[in-house]
């Protein structure tokens, strides 16, 4: 393949396209970051509608290459939303290179989002390297890798599903898309069609770590050019090799970290419940209601992340008449919190980024999963790595008050709840292991960094 030659007075220059979700933006930022710590140069393309607090964050440079929201029409319509994402991008992202290419500051390599494959044309027709960043593990990809080879039909015709190197599922721990093929066709499509075009890629990139899915981490380096880079979490809370590196730095949602935390500072080790759905999850009028119904009658003080929008399916006056024993935040620096030692659980969605955080910082989970990835992640936590308890929901697809308070004393004061503190902390230093100097995670990177310098 041709390469573009770069002068020796530039270093390796790498431009990194996340897709345009908190969920994929935070473990795409905390990648670049841990390229930029070991040499290279890194600009993260992003939409104007996401403000960083400064244009550089640890040495990366961050650009806005187009404004999304001018151009989307239906957010719910996948196929037509990301239609409109891959016309929009495709352009952006051309013009993009090229205009570096044009002031003597070229890239070297692209690294974009996996749901966004058709970026490998536009790298390669620049001569550039193309690696596509999987912000989900790889349990999760090699589902849909079994649907896009035809391995795996759907809509399926069981109740379970056996597939090598994965555990037993039932049709609740599959992710929405396989296990509702019918309500989410254009989300099946582009999740498989990650896969798509992988025997031309020159890496591919996963938010994961070796130990924590060894078998699968494995059968995927023998059929891709697999480097496992994660946990991509900010270095501060594993590995400490990135100076104050905190957070993210990229956010739709400015945090509230000094009044989550000042209110945590005042209660005490491990009295505390801490729930969060995510960026996009909402729970339904009837679920909220559950949910706030026990943490108002639970033991527990609560810290409870309710964004703007889903504030008002809140029972009225619940803000004020718990204000003794919870905490109503919109957003909250989720790592800084799950991190601070009064908190002793948290419930969660399990989105991937949130499961991870989790796994890395050592605290326990209950998992309240309602979509997409999510129901898979949680099986994960339940039974492989056995750091949470599953909140089963009932046929409406709701979890009971009594459920949430079962599984939440389960975790907080049950005999399992210790085991599961124990797994949680050896998963913790294993995450840390992977990070730091000679781990897997951190030679993979190294080696990946180390390539593209020698260009
Ligand atoms: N997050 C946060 N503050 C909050 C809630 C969430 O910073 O109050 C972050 C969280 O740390 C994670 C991301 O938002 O990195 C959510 O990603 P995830 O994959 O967990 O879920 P999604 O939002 O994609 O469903």
């Amino acid at each position: 393949m041709e390469r573009k030659e770069l002068a020796n007075s530039h270093r390796a220059h790498v431009l990194v396209l996340p897709h345009n979700a908190q969920g994929h933006i935070n473990p795409s930022i905390q990648f670049a970051k841990r390229l930029a710590s070991k040499g290279l140069k890194v600009t993260v393309a992003t939409t104007i509608d996401i403000k960083p607090n400064q244009t550089e964050i640890n040495s990366i440079r961050v650009e806005p290459i187009c404004n999304l929201d001018e151009h989307v029409a239906d957010l719910y319509d996948t196929k037509a939303y990301f239609g409109c994402v891959q016309t929009v991008f495709s352009r952006a992202l051309t013009e993009c290179i090229e205009r570096h290419e044009n002031s003597g500051d070229p890239f070297c390599c692209l690294i974009y989002d996996s749901i966004l494959p058709w970026c490998l044309d536009i790298a390669k027709r620049f001569g550039l390297y193309g690696a596509p960043f999987f912000t989900q593990p790889c349990g999760i990809g090699t589902i849909f890798y079994y649907v896009q080879k035809g391995e795996l039909s759907v809509p399926l015709e069981d109740s379970s599903v056996s597939l090598p190197g994965l555990p037993k599922f039932e049709l609740s721990d599959l992710p929405s898309f396989v296990s509702d093929s019918v309500s989410y066709p254009g989300s099946l499509e582009l999740l498989s069609n990650q896969f798509s075009n992988l025997e031309k890629v020159d890496w591919v990139l996963i938010n994961t770590f070796e130990t924590l899915e060894p078998e699968l981490v494995s059968w995927m380096k023998g059929l891709w050019p697999v480097k496992t880079i994660g946990p991509s979490v900010p270095s501060m809370y594993v590995d400490k090799l990135i100076k104050d590196d905190k957070n993210y730095g990229l956010s739709f949602w400015a945090p509230d970290g000094a009044t989550c935390l000042k209110w945590l500072d005042t209660k005490p080790t491990r009295s505390v419940v801490y729930a969060s759905m995510g960026s996009i999850a909402e729970l339904g009028l009837e679920h909220m209601e559950e949910m706030a119904w026990r943490l108002r009658r639970s033991n527990n003080y609560f810290l409870w992340v309710v964004r703007e929008a889903e504030k008002k399916k809140l029972p009225s006056n619940f803000i004020e008449e718990t204000i003794e024993k919870g905490l109503i935040m919109n957003w909250c620096p989720l790592l800084e919190v799950l991190a601070h030692e009064a908190v002793g659980c948290f419930v969660t969605h399990c989105g991937w980024n949130s499961t991870v955080e989790a796994l890395s910082i050592g605290v326990p989970m209950v998992t309240m999963p309602q979509w997409a990835d999510q129901p898979t992640n949680a099986k994960y936590v339940e039974d492989v790595w056995g750091v949470g308890v599953r909140a089963k929901a009932d046929e409406k697809g709701i979890v009971r008050r009594e459920e949430i308070e079962l599984c939440i004393r389960e975790v907080m004061e049950r005999e399992r709840g210790k085991e599961i503190r124990k797994n949680a902390g050896k998963w913790r230093e294993l995450a840390i292991e992977a990070l730091d100097v000679g781990g897997s995670s951190n030679n993979n990177i190294e080696d990946f960094v180390a390539t593209l310098m020698k260009m």
